[in-house]
C-alpha cells in the first residue's frame, strides 16, 4: 500500500520489542501462506483496482473530513474536524480491513471465514463480506458481549453467519479470540481467520493497518498543506485494540509536526484497576500470539477489563502502538467510562452526530487537550463508528427501559 519511511515491522514481524508469531507449529505455516499471499498482491494494479472499487461502491469510500462548528465553539478555542468512518457500510472503520481480507482470502481458494468479535461490529463487518461472497461464516463472541450487544448478533444471523457464545474467562473478547485460534488450528486447510484489529500474529497487525490506511487519508494532509498551509496538530483515536488508531496514524508517523493521540478506555478509572487501559497500565508480555503491553498480574495472568464499550474492552493492545508508546511518537491516555457517556450525549447532542461509546473515548479526551493548545490548532478525531449499536447500553445507563 503505502511506502513510509518507517518500514516496520520487520521481516520477522517486530516493530522493535514487540509483535512476532507465538504460535504453535501448525500455524506457522499458515501465516506464512498468508504474508506471501499478501506480498504478492498488495502492490499488484489488479488487486489495488478491486480493493479501491469495493471500497468505493460498497463501502461508500472516500468518507468525508467534516468541520464540527458547534463542538468547536463548544471549547471555545481551536478547530475540530471529524473523520467520518461512522459514514461506512455497516457503521464503523471495521469494513475496510474485512473487505480488504476477504480479497485475500478469495486469492488464496479458502472456502470458510472466521472471526472474532467483541462489540460485534467486527462479527457484522465480516458476516457482510463473506455473505458477499457467498461464503461459511462462523463468529466467536464472549457470552458477555453477546448479551450486551443483542442487536449485532442478532445482524450477524441475519447475514447468514453462524455465532459461537463463548463461556470461558471473563466471556469477553480475548475469551473469543482464543477461540477463534482454535477453530483455526483444527480447519487451517480451507479456513481463513479474519482478525479484526492490528493485534496477532505477524503478519496481521500490518494488513490490518494497511488496510484501514486506505488513501482519502493522504488527502487529508495534501488538503492541509494547500488549504491551510499546515499539518494537524493532533490527530485522536480511541484505542481498543487500535485498528482505527494505526490506520489514521500511519501515514502522520514520520511528520512530527502532528500528536498522535489513543485514547485507551479508562473504565471504573486507571487507578482503580477496573479498566482496559494497558498501554497506560500494563507490563509487556505475550498474548494471542504477539508481544504487547498487557494487562496482566505478576504472575503473568491476564487480568479482568472494565469498559462501558465493548469494541475496547480488551487487555492487550496491537504491537505496533507498544512500540510508538516506548519511542515517544505517539501518546496514550485514558478516559474514564463517565466521561465517555457525557461526550456521547454532547456530540450527540451538539452535532447531531451519534457516535459509538468506543468513539466517545476519543471526544472525551477533548476535554483536556482543547486547553492545552492555541486558538489556531487543528484537531482532527477518528470517528471510529456510529453509536446506534450502543443505544440500548446509554438507555440502560440512563434508567431508561423499552
Ligand atoms: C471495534 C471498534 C473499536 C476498537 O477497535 P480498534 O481496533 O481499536 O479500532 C473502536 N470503535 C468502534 C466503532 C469499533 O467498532
Amino acid at each position: 500500500m503505502k511506502s513510509n519511511k518507517f518500514n516496520l515491522p520487520d521481516s520477522n514481524g517486530f516493530f522493535g520489542e514487540f509483535g512476532g508469531k507465538f504460535v504453535p507449529e501448525t500455524l506457522m505455516y499458515a501465516l506464512e501462506e498468508l504474508e506471501n499471499t499478501y506480498n504478492e498482491l498488495k502492490d499488484r494494479e489488479d488487486f489495488q483496482k478491486e480493493f479501491y472499487s469495493d471500497l468505493s461502491n460498497f463501502v461508500g469510500r472516500p468518507s468525508p473530513l467534516y468541520f464540527a462548528e458547534r463542538l468547536s465553539n463548544h471549547y471555545g478555542s481551536g478547530s475540530i474536524w471529524l473523520k467520518r468512518e461512522d459514514l461506512n457500510h455497516t457503521g464503523a472503520h471495521k469494513i475496510n480491513n474485512t473487505v480488504g481480507q476477504i480479497l485475500l482470502a478469495k486469492h488464496m481458494g479458502k472456502k470458510r471465514i472466521i472471526a472474532e468479535t467483541g462489540a460485534g461490529q467486527h462479527g457484522v463487518a465480516t458476516a457482510t463480506v463473506a455473505a458477499r461472497l457467498g461464503l461459511e461464516c462462523h463468529i466467536y463472541m464472549g457470552a458477555e458481549d453477546v448479551k450486551r450487544q443483542s442487536l449485532n448478533v442478532y445482524r450477524i444471523k441475519l447475514l447468514g453467519a453462524e455465532v459461537h457464545a463463548v463461556d470461558s474467562g471473563t466471556a469477553t473478547l480475548k475469551d473469543a479470540l482464543n477461540e477463534a485460534l482454535r477453530d483455526w488450528v483444527t480447519n487451517v486447510d480451507d479456513t481463513y481467520y479474519i482478525i479484526g484489529s492490528v493485534t496477532g500474529p505477524h503478519p496481521y497487525p500490518m494488513i490490518v493497518r494497511d488496510f484501514n490506511s486506505v488513501v482519502e487519508i493522504s488527502k487529508i494532509i495534501k488538503k492541509y498543506k494547500t488549504d491551510y498551509n499546515q499539518l494537524p496538530d493532533a490527530i485522536v483515536a480511541c484505542v481498543g485494540g487500535g485498528s482505527n488508531a494505526m490506520g489514521i496514524f500511519y501515514p502522520f508517523i514520520d511528520i512530527p509536526e502532528t500528536r498522535l493521540i489513543g485514547v485507551e478506555a479508562g473504565g471504573n478509572g486507571v487507578s482503580t484497576g477496573e479498566h482496559a487501559a494497558p498501554l497506560n497500565d500494563g507490563t509487556p508480555g505475550v498474548l494471542h500470539g504477539a508481544r504487547s503491553y498487557l494487562m496482566q498480574d505478576e504472575s503473568g495472568q491476564i487480568m479482568d477489563t472494565k469498559s462501558v464499550s465493548a469494541g475496547l474492552d480488551y487487555p492487550g493492545v496491537g504491537p505496533e502502538h507498544s512500540w510508538l508508546k516506548d519511542i515517544g511518537r505517539a501518546e496514550y491516555v485514558a478516559v474514564n467510562d463517565d466521561e465517555a457517556l457525557k461526550a456521547f450525549h454532547e456530540v450527540t447532542e451538539l452535532e447531531g452526530i451519534m457516535p459509538a461509546l468506543e468513539t466517545a473515548h476519543a471526544f472525551a479526551y477533548l476535554e483536556t487537550l482543547m486547553k492545552e493548545l492555541p486558538d489556531t490548532a487543528n484537531v482532527v478525531v477518528n470517528v471510529s463508528g456510529r453509536g446506534d449499536k450502543d443505544i440500548n447500553t446509554v438507555a440502560k445507563i440512563d434508567g431508561i427501559e423499552f
